[in-house]
């Protein structure tokens, strides 16, 4: 992929924010990333230009209909200096089979990739060097033809924008209070929870702000059939330790295949840890709370790698998990994870990617 660019002169750059301050989506660096699609005539025109706003029609489908899909990934600048990627084909293969679903064009992952490599390279300078701190990729898709009629647009725009971030955990290791609701649910099977697409998030917003304002940080997803079976916590997939097994819902339709997940369940298993997918009861879990058998609880997503659930609170009771501390599991699983990412151990099971 031949890609045209069109760099800020030096004197218009921005300047860096502090980077002991950069908290989550906030800056963003100087350019981005644009591709363009069009029916009959596949991808074209791939540029990395000054970071701006875009022109877009008012009829553009992605503004009515939410053809709309995203991925999130972060570049972390290691202890010697080089930036590494953790895992980022998964995120581009994720990408196509959340295009597919919502009737929108593949991209082709390897170039894709290159191309948010080269982006990366280009804003290097972005990236951080505080242990913890990373620069944020968020590639989007988005349907711009103006149409206004339900059928899959022929325009779409593929971006991909950047943003420093701060370490998650600048106050250590917090366990965090979790709201069990049953009365809004996130996704259905048939649905499109397995997709990384905009509504999903829209259509989340309700039930977190009435968690937060009854003094919760997140919210726990039950299946929407039943309202019974765990299926993920806020924006991250959800695990449990009981008696020492490490249990997480199996990915059944409903839930969005993470790969922060899939790199826990990896890690568990090859410290001989027995790890089970299948369907997990909010009332298996009370139970297992009642019996003294739950040890752990934590939710694994990119933005936070490993976030220790402290309590869950369902039907007006508090289920309270290894007394409201993070629990040995999480903080080796954080630990080992992060180690990887930034470059302070091998990368034995081919996770990185660096950018030279
Ligand atoms: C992105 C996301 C996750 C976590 O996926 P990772 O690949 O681990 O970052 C989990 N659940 C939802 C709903 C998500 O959007």
């Amino acid at each position: 992929m031949e890609i045209e660019k069109e760099l800020k002169a030096e004197s218009d750059l921005k300047p860096l924010p502090d980077p002991s301050n950069l908290g989550f989506g906030i800056h963003f660096t100087d350019h981005m990333f644009l591709m363009d699609y069009i029916d009959g005539q596949g991808w074209h025109k791939p540029r990395i230009v000054p970071y701006g706003d875009f022109n877009l029609d008012p009829a553009a489908v992605v503004l009515h209909y939410g053809q709309a899909i995203f991925e999130g990934l972060k570049a972390y600048r290691g202890n010697d200096g080089r930036i590494r990627l953790f895992r980022p084909m998964e995120n581009m293969k994720r990408m196509n089979r959340s295009a597919w679903r919502m009737c929108m064009p593949q991209i082709d992952e390897r170039t894709t990739l290159d191309a948010i490599k080269e982006l990366v390279r280009v804003e290097s300078r972005w990236v951080p060097d505080q242990h913890g701190t990373s620069l944020y990729i968020r590639p989007f898709l988005i349907a711009t033809e103006a149409f206004l009629g339900v059928r899959p647009a022929r325009e779409y725009l593929f971006s991909v924008i950047l943003c420093p971030v701060g370490a998650y955990y600048a106050e250590g290791f917090n366990p965090v209070k979790i709201f069990v609701t049953e009365k809004f649910v996130r996704a259905a099977k048939g649905g499109v929870g397995e997709a990384k697409t905009a509504g999903n998030y829209a259509a989340s917003l309700m039930a977190s702000e009435e968690a937060k304002k009854l003094g919760f940080t997140q919210v726990l997803w039950l299946d929407a059939a039943e309202r019974r079976y765990v299926e993920e916590v806020g924006t991250m997939n959800i695990f449990f330790l009981i008696e020492d097994v490490l249990v997480t819902p199996a990915l059944s339709g409903s839930i969005l295949p993470g790969i922060t997940r899939d790199s826990v369940i990896h890690l568990a298993k090859s410290w001989g840890i027995k790890v089970e997918e299948r369907p997990i009861s909010i009332d298996e879990i009370i139970e297992k709370s009642k019996s003294g058998l739950l040890q752990e609880s934590f939710g694994s997503g990119t933005a936070a790698v490993i976030s220790p659930v402290g309590s869950l609170y369902y039907m007006g009771d508090t289920i309270e998990i290894n007394q409201g501390k993070t629990g040995p599991l999480a903080k080796r699983l954080f630990n080992e994870i992060t180690a990887i990412q930034y470059g302070d151990k091998e990368d034995e099971f081919g996770w990185i990617e660096t950018i030279e």
